[in-house]
């Protein structure tokens, strides 16, 4: 059998103390050989990232850094278009050959809204999506999740992460962490403290580069 890939796109802007330790519990319990991290380039769905896709890049290297199962993967920043996640599994799953088992790492708040993705119901046939609880959004009892999505939920949901390549969701409780990207650009622009939300080396190079000074 071969071993199972984590892919853990996000915008990223920038990235903190809730990804890693969301990506590392993930590993974990689906047993992940390796855990791509992949920055948006331009995300579809939601206001475009404030941030120069070279700086949210470079501090996504900076926090995985020290972490071998941790790997960086531009893909979506080398396209000029709007990066779609289905777009991306479909050139992952080019790659890496129909059989390898691929888990789509995310948090409650991105599953909610999962069916205003592109071609969402065929993110099934190219992986597994594995989701961890978010403080803040509950899934099964929530009257966010449409009901097209609570059927798929009901119908795909597993307890133990299966050996195929695709097709389940695993709902994983994690350590609760209620660290957001908005809150930490708000502690920056307004000159408090944001240190122990992120790792350091991200928080310096922040510093460096005078990002997220204004609001
Ligand atoms: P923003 O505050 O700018 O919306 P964000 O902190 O939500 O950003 P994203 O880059 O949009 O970060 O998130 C990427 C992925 O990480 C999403 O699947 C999201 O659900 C998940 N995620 C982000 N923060 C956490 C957290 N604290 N705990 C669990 N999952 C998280």
């Amino acid at each position: 059998m071969s071993s199972a890939l984590g892919i853990f796109g996000g915008t990223f802007d920038p990235i903190h103390y809730g990804h890693l330790r969301m990506a590392e519990e993930l590993a974990n319990a689906l047993s992940l050989e390796e855990v791509r991290f992949i920055p948006a380039g331009q995300p579809p769905h939601r206001a475009s990232p404030r941030t120069d896709a070279k700086h949210r890049l470079e501090m996504t290297r900076l926090a995985i850094t020290g972490n071998p199962r941790f790997v960086l993967d531009d893909r979506e920043m080398r396209e000029p278009r709007a990066s779609y996640t289905f777009d991306t599994l479909t050139s992952l799953r080019h790659e890496l050959g129909a059989d390898r088992p691929l888990w789509l790492l995310m948090g409650t708040d991105a599953f909610l809204g999962l069916t205003a993705w592109k071609e969402w119901r065929q993110l099934f046939n190219l992986a597994h999506i594995a989701v961890a609880h978010r403080p803040g959004y509950r899934l099964t009892q929530s009257d966010m999740l449409p009901d097209i999505l609570r059927r798929e939920l009901e119908h795909r949901r597993c307890g133990a992460p299966p050996a195929s390549p695709a097709e389940s969701i695993f709902l994983k409780p994690m350590t609760a962490l209620d660290i957001s990207a908005t809150g930490i650009r708000q502690h920056l622009s307004s000159g408090t403290s944001a240190r122990y939300l992120l790792p350091d080396t991200v928080l310096n190079y922040i510093q460096q580069q005078h990002l997220y000074t204004t609001s």
